[in-house]
């Protein structure tokens, strides 16, 4: 079928849904989602969402846009730092007026708690800065918005998953999606396409994200041949459940957890004296992933343990009760006796579709491409650098997404109805039809599963030259392997068979960008640890990485860093 709105948003995580408040009702705007909206990763956020209110303890968003730029390791642009930094404020209690029901302190305030990297006066010690709804902060911000977009009259269609996005003469004039439950293929037809398609954590092997986390709007972009931005900063969150990843919030160590090794030491004051466990999280997993290489994880493996039992059952209940509740499911610890193993675990993507602080994506020369925007975590605003602050993501998502949906309510005045191209649905149809007819070949879970083994041993928290060349090796062959890919499941409905051999696409295009920009890096910035050039190296790499796909493959170039008011400094904790 062919469908006609004004505006397309791709992605029901908040991003996507703070955006659309902005376009729904003014114009006609749809909204698509490959898994059922509310199941967006969004809603499994825990920790919060950073502001500085000052309703706990003393807090200037001067400090907050300096917490971001050092977090980032100085790639961050300070100008955008400084919107969000301004304007976290504001967006906190709009949530709040639109009922996110967040915890309250005794005079009635919202309630705030100490997360990694947010610091007093300029880094001399942590802040309460997170706002949160206990553990659960995602799942009620993101409850809350839906409400609020399908009260605007947001069309929304659930369990569609783009394939393609439709270009013309450089512009957006649609997108092809595929109806899970019938196994159509539909065109869209549009005048502003807004990506908001979340991360791509399954890149590797262990992670917190969801399983719809394959950055499909991110390899789309790319495969449009729009570059992509700083896509070598992959953020390991310190604290995954051994062996799972499912997360264990920062909020814990927020509320007063501690890691401790095989000698029961607490090891991160050796590394971060000043805030110890609470120190951005790339100096977190760099500490944990040495304690283990060094013989002092548990039982000389490869983990340590989160101690929570001091912080006494009421607090767990009150404040951290989902993963008290993980912990007990998973692995059958109570946390208020009990000590929880854990490592560090794929989280969070700094890189993605190069994007001004409007949210318009930008092509090679710097120039918006017209009727084409992202958002949130698929987007690189150039706002988090080399490493994000926890709370500075679903942060980012209300500010910059309500942002992206005013650029694209101000250029629908200009932006006019283009003809699509003539069959704007036959290369997707022929890519469904080339799978289904091929009756034998390689099964795409065994070459996902390869791909996430190389990346997680060779592109993980320490990386070599030599490590990162066996990496791109790998996954060049793994690429030739999954053009042989066959399924099993010939069938129109629910045919995630099929879905997930097209992810495989996505995701191995992916691991090849996040390689080469690796490559190009010889030094360490933030989540980006170089063993083989240890020292970051502001004189050479203070800059951006771009990175555009060409017929020879992923071609590398740079763009400077805006720095306004903090000049680079070493980075202590
Ligand atoms: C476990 C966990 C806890 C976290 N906790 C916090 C926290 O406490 N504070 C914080 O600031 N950050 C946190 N983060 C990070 C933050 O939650 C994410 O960065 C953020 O939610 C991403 O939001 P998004 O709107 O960009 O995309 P997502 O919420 O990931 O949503 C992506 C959307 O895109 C859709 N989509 C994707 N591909 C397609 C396609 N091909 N076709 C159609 N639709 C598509 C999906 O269906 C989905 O609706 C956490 C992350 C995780 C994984």
């Amino acid at each position: 079928m062919i469908f006609k709105h004004d505006v397309i948003i791709v992605g029901a995580g908040l991003a996507g849904l703070r955006a659309a408040m902005e376009v729904a009702g003014a114009a006609d705007t749809a909204l698509l989602s490959k898994v059922y909206p509310t199941r967006s990763h969004s809603g499994a956020a825990q920790g919060g969402i950073a502001a500085a209110l000052g309703n706990e303890e003393e807090d200037f968003w001067e400090w907050h846009m300096y917490d971001t730029i050092k977090g980032g390791d100085y790639v961050a642009d300070q100008d955008v730092a400084e919107i969000l930094a301004k304007d976290a404020p504001r967006a906190v209690y709009e949530l709040e007026h639109m009922g996110v029901p967040f915890n309250r302190t005794p005079e009635g305030k919202i309630a705030q708690r100490a997360f990694g990297g947010h610091t007093r006066g300029f880094g001399k010690a942590p802040v309460k800065r997170a706002c949160y709804a206990a553990d659960r902060s995602g799942r009620v911000i993101l409850d809350t918005l839906y409400f609020e977009g399908v009260r605007k009259g947001l069309k929304i269609y659930p369990e569609f998953h783009m394939l393609d996005l439709v270009m013309k003469d450089n512009r957006v004039v649609g997108l092809v999606a595929y109806e899970l439950a019938t196994g159509e293929v539909h065109f869209f037809h549009c005048r502003a396409v807004l990506l908001a398609t979340g991360g791509y954590g399954k890149v590797f092997k262990t992670t917190s994200n969801a399983f719809a986390s394959t950055g499909d709007g991110v390899f789309l972009a790319y495969r449009a041949g729009i570059p992509l931005e700083d896509m070598e900063f992959v953020q390991f969150h310190p604290t995954g459940i051994y062996g799972l990843g499912v997360l264990i919030s920062e909020a814990a160590r927020g509320e007063g957890g501690i890691l401790r090794n095989h000698q029961g030491e607490r090891f991160m004051e050796r590394y971060a004296p000043t805030i110890k466990d609470l120190a951005a999280r790339d100096v977190v997993s760099r500490a944990i992933a040495t304690e283990i290489l060094e013989g002092r994880g548990i039982n000389g493996r490869d983990y340590v343990h989160l101690d929570l039992t001091h912080l006494g059952e009421k607090k767990l209940a009150e404040k951290l009760s989902d993963i008290t509740s993980f912990v007990k499911i998973y692995l059958g610890i109570d946390a208020a006796t009990e000590l929880i193993p854990v490592a560090p675990t794929c989280h969070y993507m700094m890189g993605g579709i190069q994007a001004g602080s409007h949210g318009r994506v930008l092509d090679t020369e710097q120039n918006p491409i017209p009727g084409l925007y992202a958002a949130g975590e698929c987007s690189c605003l150039s706002l988090h650098g080399a490493n994000r602050l926890g709370c500075n993501s679903l942060l980012d998502l209300v500010v910059f997404g309500r942002r992206a949906g005013t650029s694209i309510l101000q250029d629908l005045k200009h932006l006019s109805w283009d003809d699509p191209p003539a069959h704007p649905m036959k290369e997707v149809q022929d890519r469904i039809r080339s799978l289904k007819e091929r009756k034998s070949g390689e099964k795409h879970g065994r070459i996902r599963s390869a791909m996430q083994e190389t990346m997680t041993r060779n592109c993980s928290i320490f990386r070599t030259e030599q490590s990162l060349s066996q990496a791109l090796a790998e996954v060049r062959a793994l690429k030739q392997q999954a053009g042989r890919v066959a399924i099993d499941n010939l069938g129109t409905r629910f045919n995630t068979d099929l879905l997930e051999a097209l992810e495989l696409e996505y995701l191995l295009g992916l691991a090849e960008t996040i390689v080469v920009s690796a490559l190009g890096r010889k030094e360490s910035r933030g989540a980006h640890f170089r063993d083989d050039y240890p020292e970051r190296n502001d004189d050479d790499y203070l800059k951006h990485t771009l990175v555009q796909r060409t017929d020879d493959g992923p071609q590398v170039s740079t763009k400077p860093v805006t720095i306004t008011i903090y000049p680079p400094k070493p980075r202590t904790y």
